[in-house]
């Protein structure tokens, strides 16, 4: 009957077992040899210890019993090498941002990698390969727990900014270091993005949507919050979530009864609210410059469903 083999560690003293019998267990199997009625063969089994990498290598029979020690040697702990995954490799149309020339997302918990920014001649999984292989690298005490960091890498001769929020990396290319302040209200979305729902394609386009909205309005214009709402509300074809068509019309005849908002922006909300397009639509029809009307219009119905 096969055992698991259990030994000590000539270096550091540990017992160590393995398991001849799953290859998960060892790093390398050689040399089987016939000897005395036994069936010997070489095993190297790696540990960690002291930030360092122990390999003994023992001699063990074909039942799994440990029959000698034939070396040991200390290594670097190998790196495993992370397996990423591309969220959207459907390719939408791209937009050019006057901010950003290269944007993606990297989660190193999930391994994966949101595409909302990147021309032909970069490509992302390799790219984000190569900074969390670099981040592996660094001291953990230099990336604070809540706290974002920032690093510069110099890859395939462009200059990737990388801002960092536990798990989640952004690299960037910039293209516009005056609008700094832009850069960090479109981080705050995507650190805290919930990608779960929703289609990739739908997460791309609404994030495409932001990055117009910030070339279209002045930074002095933007509010934060009214893009945390259009994020809340992107997907919804109606943002109220009401389908009493009473209350919608309701509602149209209070908009439309609100003088001081613009008629076209009423008639968008409009078709809005009966569920005829998105908000992500709608802006994309022309109402990138009143965002902040539409938002404005968005809010008043909002309080006058709770009324
Ligand atoms: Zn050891």
């Amino acid at each position: 009957m096969i055992t698991e083999t259990s030994f000590k560690c000539q270096l550091c003293e540990t017992t160590i077992s393995f398991h001849i019998e799953d290859s998960s267990t060892y790093l390398a199997k050689t040399d089987e040899l016939k000897f005395a009625g036994m069936e010997l063969a070489t095993y190297r089994i790696g540990h960690e210890h002291d930030e360092l990498y122990h390999v003994n290598v023992v001699t063990v029979d074909h039942r799994g019993h440990w029959r000698g020690h034939k070396d040991a040697y200390k290594e670097d702990v190998p790196k495993v090498k992370k397996e990423l995954h591309l969220l959207n490799s459907n390719n939408i149309d791209r937009y050019k941002s006057q901010i950003f020339e290269f944007l993606i997302l990297v989660d190193s918990l999930e391994n994966w990698v949101f595409e909302v920014l990147s021309p032909d001649n970069i490509m992302p999984l390799s790219i984000a390969e190569t900074v969390l292989e670099t981040l592996s690298e660094i001291d953990d005490d230099l990336i604070e727990e809540g706290l974002r960091t920032n690093m510069e890498l110099f890859l395939v001769d462009q200059n990737f900014k990388v801002s960092i929020f536990g798990a989640r990396s952004i690299v960037y290319i910039t293209k516009s270091l005056e609008k700094e302040s832009v850069h960090q209200m479109i981080f705050d979305q995507l650190f805290f993005f919930d990608f779960d729902k929703n289609s990739e394609e739908d997460h791309q386009l609404l994030f495409m949507t932001i990055l117009e909205l910030f070339d279209f309005l002045d930074v002095s214009e933007i509010d934060n919050k009214k893009i945390g709402e259009l994020v809340d509300m992107a997907y919804l074809s109606n943002p109220l979530q009401t389908s009493n068509n009473d209350v919608v019309s309701d509602l149209i005849t209070k908009l439309v009864n609100q003088k001081s908002f613009p008629e076209h922006l009423v008639m968008g909300a409009i078709s809005l609210l009966s569920g005829q397009v998105t908000l992500l639509e709608l802006i994309h029809q022309g109402f990138f410059d009143d965002f902040n009307s539409l938002m404005d219009i968005v809010e008043f119905l909002k309080i006058k469903i709770k009324d």
